[in-house]
Formats: C-alpha cells, structure tokens, sequence
C-alpha cells in the first residue's frame, strides 16, 4: 500500500468541493474539506496536511487568516485558489506565505501540475534533512524508512498511520535520546497543540501494538515515566 499525500481543501462553495475531491482521489490523493476558516484552522493542526489548497472567501472568516495561522508554525505548501483576480490580493496572499495563488476557474490538469510542484518543494516535519534513506535499530529487526515512509519490524512492514510514522521516524532520528513529551507533541501536530499527552499516549499505545513482541515490555521504544520516550540505540 502507498503511503498517499494528505490534500486539505477549504472552500465553501460544495459544487468545487466535490470536483476537487473527485479529480484528488482519482490522482491518489487522500483528501480532507473544511468549508470554514476555523474548521481549516483545526484540521491543519490535528492532521497535518501536506499540501492546503485555500479559497479565501470564507463564511467565518477571510482565507488570509488560515494563511497567517499556518504560517505561524508550519511551511506547509499552501495554494491559494480565489475567484478574486485582483493583483493586490495576490500580493498580499503571497507575502503572508502562500506558495502560489491560482484564479478560478482553474483548469484541473494545471492544479495537479502546482500540487507536485509544491510537493516536491516540501519537506513535512518528521523528514530529516539527513541523507541517510533509513535508520536500522537492534542488527536490522527495526528498520525505519524515510525514503519508503515505513517502518519495518524482522522484514515486514507494521502499516503504521501517518502520524504513528512520523513519531517513530522522529525518535529513530534522535535514538538513544529522550525526547520530551512536549517536543514531540509540538514536532507532529504544531505548535499550538495543548500539552496534553493523551493523543500522544493513544498513538504509542498504537505504535507499540504494532512494533513490539510484547508491548508491556518494549524493546524498541521506551516511557521515560513523566519525561518523555526514547528509542533504543
Ligand atoms: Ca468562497
């Protein structure tokens, strides 16, 4: 299975929502929508999309304000697509932080051409800037790969979730290191997640389930008690 690139759109108008659901999932994107600013706001933090394709006239709000608020923490690509063709808007759009800025009516084909443009100009958190493709822990029984976005346990792929890999690719990355609740929260889902570690605790409950023999005695990842987690070396 292909680990598939995450679109979030946000647009109120249902009638170009459901074209660009239909042209993303038919090119192997997993889509999300938002038809306001503050559902936006809140599916940017808790799933961190890699790509936002943004209409900036919202019924809550000017589409401006998700561009501030995703560039308050994240580079995440963001494509603007406005029936506003004015240059003023465009600049402003630009100079807060969007990677480009498209007027509708677009034509399908280019907005894919954009999208793998601002992919490939994106690297999402959780991807180290390392060169190394992978990190091999314990003589090869845990191989986490950057390159493939997997994670595999004596040869088989665990089929981690996006944000249970990303967790794993990060303490791989720091391994033998404790990484403090905090800081992972704030790595995976944004700097304006609470600090509450229950969705941390959720997902390594998940990710132990999925990469340990025996989960209540790790191996690969241990509960530093009230600190944090670290990846053996
Ligand atoms: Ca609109």
């Amino acid at each position: 299975m292909e680990i598939k690139d995450r679109i979030l759109i946000v647009e109120d108008d249902k009638s170009i929502v459901n074209l660009l659901v239909t042209v993303l999932k038919a090119n192997h994107y997993e889509v999300y929508s938002a038809s306001r600013a503050s559902e936006a706001k809140s599916i940017v933090s808790s799933q961190c999309p890699d790509v936002v394709l943004l209409d900036l006239g919202l019924p809550d709000a000017d589409g401006m304000s998700v561009i501030e608020y995703v560039r308050s923490y994240s580079q995440m690509p963001i494509i603007v697509l406005s029936a506003r063709g004015h240059e003023q808007d465009k600049v402003r759009a630009l100079d807060l932080g969007a990677d480009d800025y498209m007027v509708k009516p677009f034509s399908a084909p280019e907005l894919l051409a954009r999208i793998r443009t601002a992919l490939r100009h994106y690297k999402p958190a959780g991807t180290p800037s390392v060169v190394s493709d992978e990190v091999t822990l314990l003589n090869g029984r845990l191989v986490v790969s950057y390159k493939k976005h997997r994670v595999f346990v004596e040869g088989t792929d665990v089929k981690l979730t996006q944000n249970e890999y990303r967790i794993v690719a990060l303490l791989a990355r720091f391994s033998g290191r404790v990484l403090t609740y905090d800081y992972i929260l704030k790595e995976i889902w944004g700097p304006h997640m609470k600090d509450d570690n229950k969705i941390l605790r959720v997902n390594m409950a998940n990710i132990r389930r999925k990469i340990e023999k025996n989960p209540a005695r790790p191996e690969f990842i241990f509960t530093e008690a009230g600190v944090g987690y670290r990846m053996t070396e």
